[in-house]
């Protein structure tokens, strides 16, 4: 139910997912697919399978808690935590579409060049054959990167609708929730990262950070907190 949704907070690895053998149902574990491979790579971060289950559970219910009785102030929160995050990444994407658009321009300039000198007897034919190969391979790749970073832009930017498909998604979602399966847990969450455990206060802490479907992280305490506040 949890295929491919979790992985280790550390090294980034999928978690490795034990249950087999005649060990019960209750039993099923997972355990950083790094450290299933080479013991001595990463650690553990072993959490079995139900617990994993509860505290997923119990984060999805919080968030519906909050967007069914709250939901102007869930949005507010939200809004505001995309809006830090968006402008920042937008700022980059926009400096790195400059950049690729002001080489796309400077190898047009080069390939103008090259052909001239071949016309004029001044380059022959095979390195004009050459060089104009390099600089059409190299404005492909160009232009394919411009694609992508102006998809990325316009991801950052439907971020408003992305949020608001997430609240109407949960709203219909609601009454099913309690009876957590694969289905559901495919549309809402991105990806689960878990933290090795901290035993240093005396009790086993172990850190589970849940990535949900196009809004990312939710500060489902700071929400809370804010609630009551
Ligand atoms: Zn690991």
């Amino acid at each position: 139910m949890f295929s491919g949704l979790v992985y280790c907070a550390d090294c980034g690895a999928r978690m490795h997912y034990n249950a087999k053998g005649n060990r019960r149902e209750d039993q099923a574990f997972f355990e950083c697919g790094t450290y299933h491979k080479r013991r001595n790579h990463c650690s553990a971060h072993y959490i079995r399978e139900a617990a994993l289950r509860q505290i997923v559970l119990k984060h999805i219910q919080a968030v519906t808690g909050c967007i069914l009785f709250h939901e102007d102030h869930f949005r507010r929160v939200m809004h505001e935590q995309q809006k830090a995050r968006s402008q920042e990444e937008i700022r980059s994407l926009k400096k790195r579409l400059e950049r690729a658009e002001k080489q796309i321009a400077e190898l047009k300039r080069l390939f103008m060049k090259i052909y001239e000198d071949n016309a004029a007897g001044r380059l022959n034919d095979e390195r004009y054959e050459m060089l104009s190969t390099a600089c059409e391979t190299e404005q492909r790749q160009l232009e394919a990167e411009v694609i992508r970073i102006r998809e990325a832009i316009a991801r950052q930017e439907q971020q408003a609708e992305s949020l608001e498909q997430f609240i109407r998604r949960i709203k219909d979602r609601a009454m099913e929730i309690d009876h957590l399966d694969g289905t559901i847990l495919h549309e809402l969450i991105e990806r689960i990262e878990v933290g090795a455990p901290d035993k240093s206060s005396g009790r086993r802490v172990q850190h589970i950070h849940i990535r949900y479907a196009g809004i990312g992280f939710i500060p489902i305490h700071e929400l809370t907190e804010r609630e009551t506040a």
